[in-house]
C-alpha cells in the first residue's frame, strides 16, 4: 500500500511517503534551533512550528514520491507518545486529510515506529524480520528493551528506566560540558580523539544485586550526577576539564550498559535477534559495540540506517504499511493525543469488525 506518515510528537515535523516496505519519500522540518537557545524543546514553539511545517513538508514529500494525494493508499499518524498539543497539530492534520480525500487513517504508536523503521532499511539484499526478536529503544524520552514477537500484534515491555531516558543523559551531560542541544551528536563530536577508559564512570543498575532485580532496566540520573561530580571536582583544582575524555568516558558507560542489557536479554530468552531503534542509536560508537559484541555472542543485529533513527514520518508510514498488510483495519477518527501511549499497543482506536 501507498502510505503517507506523519509525525509530530516533538519538534520534528516529519513527512514520510512509502509503498509498502519501499521509502519514497521522507522530509523533516525541525524547531529544534527555536529551542537551542532554552536548552530543551519548549512545547507551545513546537506546536507552533507544526501548524507552520505541516503543509510545505506534505508538498515536498508528495513532490520528491512524485505520488498524488489522490494515489494514496492510507494516512498514519503518530498518537503518542509525545507532547500533547505537538500531537494534536498532527492528528488534527491526519483526520482532516483522511476525510477530505476519503482514505483510511491508522493512528501509531511512535515507539514501535522507531523499532519498525528498519524494515524499511530493507532492500533487495537485506532479509526480512525474523520473529520473535529482542529490540532495545533508546530515544530522548525512552530507554526500554522489549520482546517483539510480531511487530503489527505483540510488543512486551521487558524492562525500562527507571529515571532518565539515554537520551536524555546525553543532553544533560552536554549542556555540563557547555556542548549545545541536542546533545547526542554533540558528545559523539567531542568525543573524537578521547579516551574511553580514561574515567571510569558508574553502570546504572549492573551489579549484581541489582541485576537479580532490575535485570532488564536502565538508570541513567546516577551517571549523569557522576560526571558533574567529576567535572566540578576537576574545575576547582584550577585544571582545564578533558572534554573529550569525558565525552568519551561517559558515552562508554552509557553503550557500555545498552549492550550489554540488551544481549543479556537475547541470551536469557534465548532469541539470537537484535533490532535497535530510537534517536540514540544514531550514535556511532553504540552502533559498533553493539555490532561487536553481538557478533561475539552469536547474535544478529539489525540497526536502521542513520537518517532513520530520529523522529521521522517514514517510520509511521511504515508501520502502518506492515499494518496493512496484516489485515488490521482502520482506526475510528475518535482517537486524540496521548501523551503516555504504552509501547504494548501498537495502534489505536482500530476500528470494530462489522
Ligand atoms: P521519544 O522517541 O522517546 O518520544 P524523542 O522522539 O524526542 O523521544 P528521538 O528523536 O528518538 O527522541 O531521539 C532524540 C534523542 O536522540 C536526543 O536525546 C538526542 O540527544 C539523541 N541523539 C541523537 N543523535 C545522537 C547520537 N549521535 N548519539 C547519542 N544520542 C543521540
Ligand atoms: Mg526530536
Ligand atoms: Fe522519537
Amino acid at each position: 500500500p501507498l502510505v503517507l506518515g506523519i509525525e509530530t510528537s516533538c519538534d520534528e515535523t516529519g513527512i514520510g511517503i512509502v509503498r509498502g516496505r519501499t521509502l519514497l519519500s521522507n522530509t523533516i522540518a525541525s524547531s529544534m534551533d527555536e529551542h537551542a537557545r532554552y536548552g530543551g524543546v519548549v512545547p507551545e514553539v513546537a506546536a507552533r512550528a507544526h501548524l507552520e511545517a505541516l503543509e510545505p513538508s506534505i508538498e515536498q514529500a508528495l513532490a520528491e514520491a512524485q505520488v498524488r494525494l489522490e494515489d494514496l493508499d492510507a494516512i498514519a499518524v503518530t498518537s503518542g507518545p509525545g507532547l500533547a498539543g505537538a500531537l494534536m497539530v498532527g492528528i488534527g492534520a491526519a483526520k482532516g486529510l483522511a476525510a477530505a480525500l476519503d482514505k483510511p487513517l491508522y493512528a501509531v504508536n511512535h515507539l514501535v515506529g522507531h523499532i519498525a523503521a528498519d524494515i524499511l532499511a530493507g532492500d533487495a539484499e537485506s532479509a526480512p524480520l525474523e520473529y520473535p526478536t529482542i529490540a532495545l529503544l533508546v530515544s530522548g524520552g525512552h530507554t526500554s528493551l522489549l520482546h517483539v514477537r510480531d511487530l503489527t500484534t505483540d510488543v512486551e515491555m521487558l524492562g525500562e528506566t527507571m529515571d532518565d531516558a539515554a537520551g536524555e543523559a546525553f543532553d544533560k551531560v552536554a549542556r555540563l560540558l557547555g556542548l549545545p542541544y541536542p546533545g547526542g551528536p554533540e558528545i559523539d563530536r567531542a568525543a573524537v580523539g578521547g579516551d574511553p577508559q580514561a574515567i571510569r564512570f558508574p553502570r546504572g543498575l549492573s551489579r549484581a544485586s541489582d541485576m537479580a532485580k532490575h535485570r532488564y532496566d536502565f538508570s541513567f540520573s546516577g551517571l549523569k550526577t557522576a560526571v558533574a561530580r567529576w567535572v566540578e571536582q576537576q574545575e576547582a583544582t584550577g585544571e582545564p576539564v578533558p572534554v573529550a575524555d569525558v565525552a568519551a568516558s561517559f558515552r562508554e558507560a552509557v553503550v557500555d550498559v545498552l549492550v550489554t542489557k540488551a544481549l543479556a536479554a537475547c541470551k536469557d530468552l534465548g532469541v539470537p535477534r537484535l533490532l535497535l531503534g530510537g534517536g540514540v542509536i544514531a550514535n556511532r560508537r553504540l552502533r559498533d559495540v553493539a555490532l561487536e559484541r553481538a557478533a561475539e555472542a552469536g547474535v544478529s543485529v539489525r540497526i536502521p540506517p542513520l537518517s532513520l533513527c530520529t523522529d521521522n514520518g517514514a517510520m509511521i508510514a511504515g508501520l502502518a504499511a506492515e499494518l496493512i498488510a496484516s489485515g488490521r483495519r482502520p482506526s475510528t477518527l475518535a482517537f486524540g493525543a496521548d501523551s503516555t501511549l504504552p509501547v504494548t499497543e501498537i495502534q489505536v482506536a482500530e476500528r470494530e469488525a462489522v
